[in-house]
């Protein structure tokens, strides 16, 4: 017997019938005689549902309000989900986060978990219970209830089965595990058995959407072994072969030693380049320029200062497609002037695509192979990031899909073999 949490995400949650789906497959868990913890999410389209009616009120709605409402979406689904396990005769019970309690700060619409009393929870197993916990939702220490971002049910689940040291945290969502890159961009596109918790960390932070990055370094931090695996397979498939679908997380890096250079492709649209050109190139220009934007809340991600020439240098920087207007507003009427730059240029037709691997950390060439295959293409880098296990660069976006393609080709992960062998 272990204690295994599962989440279920929006699309698995989607109808009464899908419900009752997770409640057959929960059922089957708990009559082979281990402890569930089941984190659902919002039933598919409500927290968009929710969210817009609140613009319908207001371009910019309280932020406490906003979790108010969007807390409310996973406590519908989690209590079906209870009804649908007790019609089954199983007994189960949901809880809001605020009555296990998971505790978070103050950040709302984004908050991050401090901590979760499993007291209740255990009781509950201990008696014969399925527990059902709200995803997404946590309370601050004021008693507000908060929510953790979009996709955050990735992360109550983790962080309930690090808190509780689950022996498995099960992810059932509408695709059958990581692939090598999206299989809607690249039709080749395989599941990874198993990927590393470095891997997944740079995939998830590069866009591919699977889990939410918090997750992830939750999973880290606290090792959690994590799978994410199909929820539309047939509920009754045996546990066995569930045990083993999907793909695994793991932190045994030496499972890797054959593997494959380059695992995966990630990519992200939602990029957006600035430039600062001819700023005077003085010590803490890069703080003058990028302090303001972080006391904007502004995430910034790849930056590039360029050699000066004649006492001034071009300064760029990209940040999500979200914060570009602010950005820029930022940049024409503060910045800018500030640091007496000449001219600030911007795009927000840019994208940014990654090949993602632990191999790079001991091989060379990577990187060139991924040039050498753009070149080929005719696309144009306009900026390159590296780290031991990534490199991203940004391109024009109309050329997004023939890059992921090309790279996937190009690095073997069209074909089982070739992966193996990629350079
Ligand atoms: N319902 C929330 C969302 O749509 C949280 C989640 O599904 O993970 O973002
Ligand atoms: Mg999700």
């Amino acid at each position: 017997m272990s204690l295994i949490v599962q989440k279920y995400g929006g699309t698995s949650m989607g109808s009464v019938e899908r419900i009752q789906n997770v409640a057959r497959r929960v059922a089957k868990w708990h009559a082979a005689g281990h402890q569930v913890v089941v984190v659902p999410s919002a039933m598919s389209g409500e927290t968009n549902r929710l969210l817009g009616l609140a613009k319908e009120i207001s371009p910019q709605p309280d932020s406490r309000e906003l979790d108010m409402l969007a807390s409310t979406g996973e406590q519908a689904s989690s209590s079906l989900l209870a009804m649908a396990l007790m019609s089954q005769g199983v007994p189960a019970r949901s809880y809001a986060g605020w009555q296990v309690p998971v505790r978070t700060d103050s950040s709302f619409t984004k908050a991050r978990i401090k901590s979760i009393d499993d007291a209740r929870i255990r009781g509950d197993l201990d008696s014969g219970r399925v527990v059902i916990v709200t995803g997404f939702q946590g309370i601050d220490d004021d008693g507000n209830i908060t929510t953790l971002g979009r996709g955050g049910s990735d992360t109550s689940a983790v962080a309930v089965a690090a808190a509780m040291g689950a022996a498995e945290c099960l992810i059932f969502t509408d695709v059958d595990g990581v692939y090598t890159t999206d299989p809607r961009v690249v039709p080749e596109a395989r599941r990874m058995a198993v990927i590393s918790f470095e891997e997944m960390m740079e995939m998830a932070s590069l866009g591919s959407k699977v889990l939410q990055i918090r997750s992830v370094e939750f999973a880290g931090k606290y090792r959690v072994p994590v799978r994410v695996l199909s929820s539309l397979t047939d509920p009754l498939i045996p546990l066995e072969e569930e045990m083993t679908s999907g793909t695994l997380i793991t932190f045994e890096e030496d499972q890797k030693m054959e593997a494959a250079v380059v695992s995966g492709i990630a990519f992200s649209r939602d990029e957006a380049k600035v430039t600062l050109l001819a700023v005077p190139d003085t010590p803490g220009v890069a703080y003058s320029i990028l302090g303001p934007v972080a006391a904007a809340n502004i995430d910034v991600d790849m930056i590039l200062q360029n050699q000066s020439v004649q006492g001034t240098t071009d300064f760029s920087f990209t940040v999500n497609r979200n914060d570009f207007a602010r950005t820029l507003d930022l940049l024409n009427n503060q910045i800018g002037p500030a640091v007496g730059a000449g001219q600030i240029v911007s795009d927000d037709k840019v994208c940014k695509v990654s090949i993602v691997g632990i191999g790079m950390r001991s091989h060379v060439g990577v990187a060139s192979l991924m040039f050498r295959t753009l070149s080929e293409e005719g696309i144009n880098i306009q900026m390159i990031s590296t780290s031991e296990i990534k490199t991203s660069v940004i391109i024009n976006d109309k050329y997004m899909e023939l890059a992921v393609r090309a790279l996937h080709k190009a690095f073997g992960l069209d074909t089982e073999s070739g992966q193996a062998a990629n350079p």
